[in-house]
């Protein structure tokens, strides 16, 4: 069986995208392939953070994981398998400064900043760590982290060919375009979850149905009165396709939608119908539960990413 390995940082509260792009495809795939999926909060200090708040939506993360279905998957915290860590010092001694300076997201985010952190620069190192450790085939990842996967391949090969057989160079591959949720104030935009907290066009998974109803009240349309008004053009009208698009994710049916203010219903219907099961489950879980399924998790973890980083100490000379 395949393996297939994803990480979500606990940057903020998960939002309706992250469910539709990522949790969702994620307890889909458990059918077919040996799931590793993971709470990246070492992820989450590369830029500036608040400890209490992110032990808070660590843990919050874990249970959201659990209520999402995907505890038939091997679910772990980053941090907790240090393995995670130790490789990635030990690759930073085979990337180099210049791979990483060329990282699209890096001079985005926060080259020519002298407070930005180390660790946002040798992001893309941890992030290669945390594929290469589980030796998947292959990583299924969005446009946005691809030259992440690239660097690690790079980094895989380089190091094979430098000090032995040891990485499996892992393809890269895009899964299907999966919903791409924007920002229900600003539809140019996506939906982040690192969004201030109180933003009115962020959906978050815990958000109770009348904040929903609110969020989706509010939400940017456009000044279109025609008799054809709902419809999707994402250039012209970027807000009303997305309403358009989080109704069909959520599996719902735009037909008979001619104002506004008949698809914001739909929506808020469709989005309440995703989000209650959810939420019910989340209230239902016990967080020993929770806690006991990632303990084992990451045993589990540190079982299978011993021997590789085993082979690579032993590669280098340590
Ligand atoms: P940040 O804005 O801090 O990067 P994020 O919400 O984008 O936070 P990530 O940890 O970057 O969260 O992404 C986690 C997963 O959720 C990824 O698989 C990503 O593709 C998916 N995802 C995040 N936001 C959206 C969105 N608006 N629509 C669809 N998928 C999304
Ligand atoms: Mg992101």
């Amino acid at each position: 069986m395949s393996r297939s390995l994803s990480l979500i940082t606990p940057s903020g509260h998960l939002t309706l995208g992250n469910y539709l792009g990522a949790l969702r495809p994620m307890a889909e795939r458990q059918a077919a392939s040996d799931c590793y999926y993971g709470v990246s909060d070492l992820h989450a200090l590369t830029t500036r953070h608040d400890p209490d708040r992110l032990r808070v939506l660590t843990a919050e993360q874990q249970r959201l994981m659990v209520a999402a279905g995907l505890d038939r998957s091997t679910l772990f915290v980053q941090s907790r398998v240090t393995a995670h860590a130790e490789l990635t010092y030990l690759l930073e001694c085979v990337a180099t400064t210049g791979e990483l300076n060329r990282m699209i997201q890096f001079k985005e985010k926060g080259r020519d900043r002298p407070s930005t952190r180390c660790s946002l620069f040798t992001y893309p190192v941890l992030m290669a760590a945390d594929i290469l450790l589980y030796r998947p085939e292959t990583v299924p990842v969005g446009d946005d982290q691809r030259q992440h996967v690239e660097l690690a391949r790079d980094v895989a090969q380089r190091f094979n060919a430098t000090y032995g057989e040891v990485f499996t160079v892992p393809r890269v591959t895009t899964p299907p375009a999966g919903a791409r949720v924007m920002d229900l104030a600003e539809p140019t935009r996506k939906m982040s979850g690192s969004s201030p907290e109180d933003h009115p066009g962020c959906l978050r998974l815990l958000d109770p149905p009348d904040v929903v109803r609110r969020k989706v009240a509010r939400a940017v349309t456009d000044s279109d009165t025609g008799a054809d008004a709902v419809r999707a053009d994402r250039e012209a009208k970027p807000g009303v396709t997305n309403l358009l698009d989080i109704l069909t994710a959520c599996g719902a049916s735009a037909e008979g939608l001619h104002t506004y203010g008949a698809l914001k219903a739909a929506v808020t219907d469709a989005v309440i119908a995703v989000l209650e099961p959810l939420q019910q489950r989340y209230a239902d879980l016990d967080p020993a539960e929770v806690a006991a399924v990632f303990e084992a998790g990451e045993q589990r973890c540190r079982e299978v990413t011993a021997p590789v980083l085993a082979d690579v100490r032993r590669a280098m000379g340590l």
